[in-house]
């Protein structure tokens, strides 16, 4: 199907919440538009809302989730401080790479793929670590970690969650857990357009940052200043009006859906794709107990050809599905249900697609 069409199909596998759609084509408002500055504070709301947190210094970041990464480690990583990172795939390792170019000195905490973070190895790894960092839904390979038990546990360390893929399809709790720093995207289970980086940094975090960040652009004392209510709303940079506007929209439609709502329908889509996919005789790739409802990693059968696999599920059915990254690139699938698209008719479709193709 041609591109364009797959896009203007409607509500579906393509597409993103049609109030968020909607949103990005409004006649422009300015960045500094008293309209708008509401608008961003409504988001900023909503956002404390679906992150469960007052957290004031709560905002989307101008950039994709990386820049929520990039903004957590330079603002709170002091040259030479401990870090203690779990790492079991593909972003555990960015976080090391990130933390490491702010000046960390990395202590890392590994699992095989597939596997879960050990939360005692991480709270153990080093005495007195500045802060602990991990993933919460790591996306490379399926695996949800224990975010709530580290931060039970981290006693005088900040802890730093990435919720990219987390955020809005599972339980994310960031002030009853205790979470210090987390950064999220637009694009996973939120569901609308990328381009946005969803933050929040608490009390104590906020105290212990770092004054002159070596990132000009990321800096969040100067964001503060600009971006949230009771300042002055000095220039700092640009805002992504119409993304922030799609994000707010988007935000809003999760919200009256219902936050529980939306974590019961990513596990019952879940639980119907994993359990089809194993009646059709594939074997699932992350460990029993731990795997996450909204990316479900499935090993690519022998002798199966993984790219024309994929390429006949995007050509005959409009359906896209990952292919496997870093260490298991060309061995799995990683089937993202997520979002809008965390429906029962696209995890059938999928399903039957799949028996189609494999001739099952
Ligand atoms: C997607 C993802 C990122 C990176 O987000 P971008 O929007 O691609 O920059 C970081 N961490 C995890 C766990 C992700 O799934």
């Amino acid at each position: 199907m041609p591109i364009v069409e797959r896009i203007l199909m409607g509500p579906g596998p393509c597409n993103p919440y049609p109030e968020a759609t909607e949103a990005l084509g409004r006649p422009m408002l300015g960045h500094l538009d008293p309209v708008f500055l509401g608008i961003l504070d409504e988001t900023c709301d909503r956002l404390r809302q679906v992150w469960s947190t007052e957290n004031h210094l709560t905002l989307p970041i101008s950039g994709t989730g990386t820049s929520g990464m990039e903004a957590s480690f330079v603002n709170l990583v002091h040259p030479g401080d401990v870090v203690v990172i779990g790492v079991n795939g593909l972003f555990g390792q960015r976080m090391v790479d990130v933390a490491g170019r702010a000046g960390a000195e990395v202590v890392t905490v590994e699992a095989p793929w597939g596997q879960p973070l050990d939360p005692d190895a991480l709270l153990s790894a080093h005495r007195s670590p500045a802060i602990i960092a991990m993933v919460h839904a790591e996306t490379s390979t399926g695996i949800q970690n224990d975010v709530a038990a580290v931060a039970a546990g981290k006693g005088d360390a900040l802890l730093i969650a990435d919720c990219v893929t987390s955020l809005g399809g599972i339980p994310v709790d960031i002030d009853g857990w205790g979470v210090d720093a987390a950064y999220s995207c637009s694009q996973k289970c939120i569901g609308v357009a990328p381009g946005l980086s969803p933050f929040t940094l608490g009390p104590r975090a906020w105290e212990r940052r770092v004054t002159q960040p070596q990132s000009w652009y990321l800096d969040l004392g100067m964001i503060d200043e600009y971006a949230t209510t009771g300042h002055a709303r000095k220039y700092h940079h640009t805002a992504p009006v119409a993304m922030i506007t799609s994000l707010g929209a988007g935000l809003g439609v999760l919200l009256e859906e219902g936050l529980e709502s939306s974590w019961a329908r990513h596990r019952s889509c879940g639980q119907m794709l994993q359990e089809g996919l194993v009646a059709l005789g594939l074997e699932l790739a992350a460990a029993e107990g731990h795997r996450l409802p909204q990316l479900t990693t499935v090993k690519v059968p022998d002798g199966v050809d993984d790219a024309k696999v994929r390429q006949l599920l995007l050509e005959r059915y409009g359906i896209e599905i990952g292919a496997g990254a870093g260490q298991w690139a060309g061995q799995v699938w990683r089937i993202g249900c997520m979002g809008h698209t965390a429906r029962e008719r696209n995890v059938i479709l999928l399903l039957q697609a799949l028996a189609e193709i494999l001739g099952r």
